[in-house]
């Protein structure tokens, strides 16, 4: 009997490669392996689901077994893999099954980060990193008005907006001296600092949260600066890390994350990986679009036409529309600087090197309608 494609993981990364597998093979099996409920569902949504009254339920776009007849593959939620041996090319499930694979792709995700706070609260600190999470974070939102967020990034700014855009009093707690202090210059953090705040966010920046208490049926959170915030919820959003223990206790190699070649090809010829958990040429890049151009590829690799990822340009969308924001990045290491243009209504900072070349962009507000033009002369992420 001919074993299966197994793909572990059905987030955008899983289902994403199934579908693009089935362009080019509808034969194959393939089933999909999942710890969790394995219905499909838009990530991205989570942070801004509150103003648009959308709730769990309704976030769900299919379930495993609508997306099992959609996509012509097995799915079986609820089923974690808790071990691979690509000696016999065997994965062990948490329940003691053994499960045999032709081809193995991992398609994991990555972890919330816990922060090392103390005090009898932190137990208590949620942070919403799926559709389950999601669902857990607006039953104990219910009746509340209080929320506090630790970390002003990309996923913390969001929330924040959401969060007060439906009536919270939102507080943002964050060690850097700016909101979103990855993705944008200081003018550009300042900008929207001050357009969140103009919707009552209230940001506590360059201190750290040290304490939280339970008092009652409220949280009481110790900054290092000694202030100190009540407030009905704790939501941490500092960031996420790549999971690759699986693979390191197989012998596969990890970095940052799980390290692939372009072909997204482990050290075993058989063992693939891609989306929130890998390293694809040293490259983590825990987005969307980074998915999509890995999916077609492998797609086309696993159909038999063996196809290296490449990366274009591939600006994020900050869904903070008290601040609209669209981001790209330079590469690593590439040398050049930040030049601001800056009105009351919006900030376009062009990243350049010595010889003008446009390397990156951050553009806020009413800047983000030149989005196309500055993208069309970026160079590729990856080639
Ligand atoms: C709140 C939020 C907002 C975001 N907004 C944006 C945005 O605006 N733009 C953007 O580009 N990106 C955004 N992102 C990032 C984007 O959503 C992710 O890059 C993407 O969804 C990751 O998909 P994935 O399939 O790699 O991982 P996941 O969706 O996390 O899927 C991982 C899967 O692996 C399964 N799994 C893990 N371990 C095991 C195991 N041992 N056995 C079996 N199954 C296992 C899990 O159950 C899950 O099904 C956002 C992320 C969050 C959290």
């Amino acid at each position: 009997m001919k074993q299966p494609v197994i793909i572990v993981g059905s987030g955008l990364a899983g289902y994403t490669l199934a579908r693009e597998f089935r362009k080019s093979d509808n034969e194959t099996p393939v089933l999909i392996l999942s710890r969790d409920h394995g219905g499909f569902y838009s990530k991205p949504t989570l942070s801004n689901a509150l103003a648009t009254g959308k709730t769990s339920t309704s976030l769900l776009i299919s379930s495993a077994e609508h997306m099992a007849e959609k996509l012509k593959v097995a799915i079986r939620p609820y089923s974690q893999v808790t071990i691979i041996e690509p000696s016999s090319k065997t994965l062990v499930l948490l329940d003691g099954a053994k499960l045999h694979y032709s081809q193995l792709i991992l398609a994991l995700g990555a972890d919330s980060i816990d922060l090392p706070l103390k005090g009898d609260g932190v137990k208590m600190i949620l942070s919403v990193n799926d559709l389950d999470d999601y669902h857990h974070f607006r039953c104990k939102l219910e009746g509340k008005k209080r929320v506090t967020i630790l970390g002003a990034g990309l996923i913390g700014c969001e929330f924040a907006n959401d969060l007060a855009t439906t009536g919270c009093h939102v507080h943002v707690i964050d060690i850097s001296s700016q909101p979103l202090g990855r993705l944008l210059p200081q003018a550009g953090g300042n900008f929207l600092q001050r357009k969140l705040e103009a919707i009552g966010v209230v940001f506590h920046l360059d201190v750290a949260a040290q304490h939280v208490e339970k008092v009652g049926e409220f949280l009481r959170l110790t900054l290092s600066n000694g202030k100190i915030i009540d407030t009905d919820l704790l939501l941490s959003a500092v960031g996420l890390r790549p999971r690759i223990a699986l693979a390191k206790a197989a012998g596969i190699e990890v970095n940052r994350g799980i390290v692939v070649n372009q072909l997204l090809q482990t050290r075993y010829p058989d063992i693939y990986a891609l989306g929130d958990c890998v390293e694809v040429e040293g490259k983590v890049l825990p987005f969307v679009m980074p998915i999509i151009h890995a999916a077609r590829a492998l797609g086309l690799t696993l159909g038999n036409k063996p196809t290296q990822v490449h990366y274009p340009a591939m600006p994020v969308l900050v869904k903070t529309p008290a601040c609209p924001i669209i981001v790209s990045l330079p590469n690593p290491n590439t040398k050049g600087e930040w030049q601001i243009e800056e009105n009351k209504d919006s900030i376009k900072a062009l990243f350049q090197d010595t010889e003008k070349n446009l390397l990156g962009y951050a553009l806020l507000g009413l800047a983000t309608a030149e989005r196309a033009a500055l993208t069309a002369r970026l160079p590729p992420v990856m080639q």
